[in-house]
């Protein structure tokens, strides 16, 4: 099965996102992370969209499509996944029908307030790995220090309030409008995702195809 999830930033769509790949034995697609990457390598994509992310913008629908597809094209994709961060406007939801061509899949709707979107993006500390914590909800082991990897953690450029804000505002015009686009196609499950991360894995795994 193919899982797509869905919500705002800090809905913690990524974190479940983790959990559940683990568990299904499936990939993580994470278009941010994807992105992230190519800017840390300075690589051409990454120059393009550094701004872009900087600003709490959606980068240019071409290059996240492209980037998509080639990724879901790779031989681990094969027996299902989960796609974290894409689509988040209608034209690439279009592009994604294209690219799924008739497989199965499902949406999965994280729906939590403005205040948690803030609280909890304010509070998450990131590392290099990919794994993600947070101050309050979950605080690593030793202050700033990554439990997996050892490496010294760091606050996304990206999470602080006022771009909190816009990537919140963004969310609102381009991506919320999908979320009666898969309504309609019977595709979407929602899920209320405040409360503790095991809280919320408990409701995502009553959702998910046994
Ligand atoms: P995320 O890690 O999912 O919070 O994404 C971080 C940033 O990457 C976003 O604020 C956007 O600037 C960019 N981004 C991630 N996914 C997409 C997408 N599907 N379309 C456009 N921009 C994206």
């Amino acid at each position: 099965m193919i899982y797509i999830f869905l919500g705002p930033p800090g809905s913690g769509k990524g974190t479940q996102a983790k959990k559940l790949a683990v568990k299904l034995n499936v990939p993580h697609v994470a278009v941010g992370d994807m992105l992230r990457e190519a800017v840390n390598k300075e690589s051409e994509i990454g120059k393009q969209v550094k701004s872009f992310m900087e600003e709490g913008k959606l980068v240019p629908d071409e290059v996240t499509i492209k980037l998509t597809e080639e990724r879901l094209k790779k031989d681990d994709c094969k027996n299902g996944l989960i796609l974290d961060g894409f689509p988040r406007s209608a034209k690439q939801a279009l592009a994604l029908d294209l690219i799924l061509d008739g497989k199965n899949f499902k949406v999965i709707y994280f729906y939590v307030s403005l205040e948690a979107v803030v609280e909890r993006n304010s509070g998450r500390l990131s590392c290099k790995c990919g794994a993600v914590f947070h101050i309050k909800y979950n605080p690593s082991k030793r202050e700033d220090i990554c439990d997996k990897c050892g490496e010294k953690l760091y606050q996304r450029n990206d999470d602080n309030p006022e771009v909190i804000r816009n990537r919140y505002k963004v969310y609102e015009e381009s991506t919320r409008p999908l979320i009666e686009f898969y309504e309609k196609k019977n595709r979407l499950v929602k899920i209320e995702a405040e409360g503790s991360i095991d809280d919320v894995y408990k409701r995502l795994l009553e959702v998910i195809d046994k």
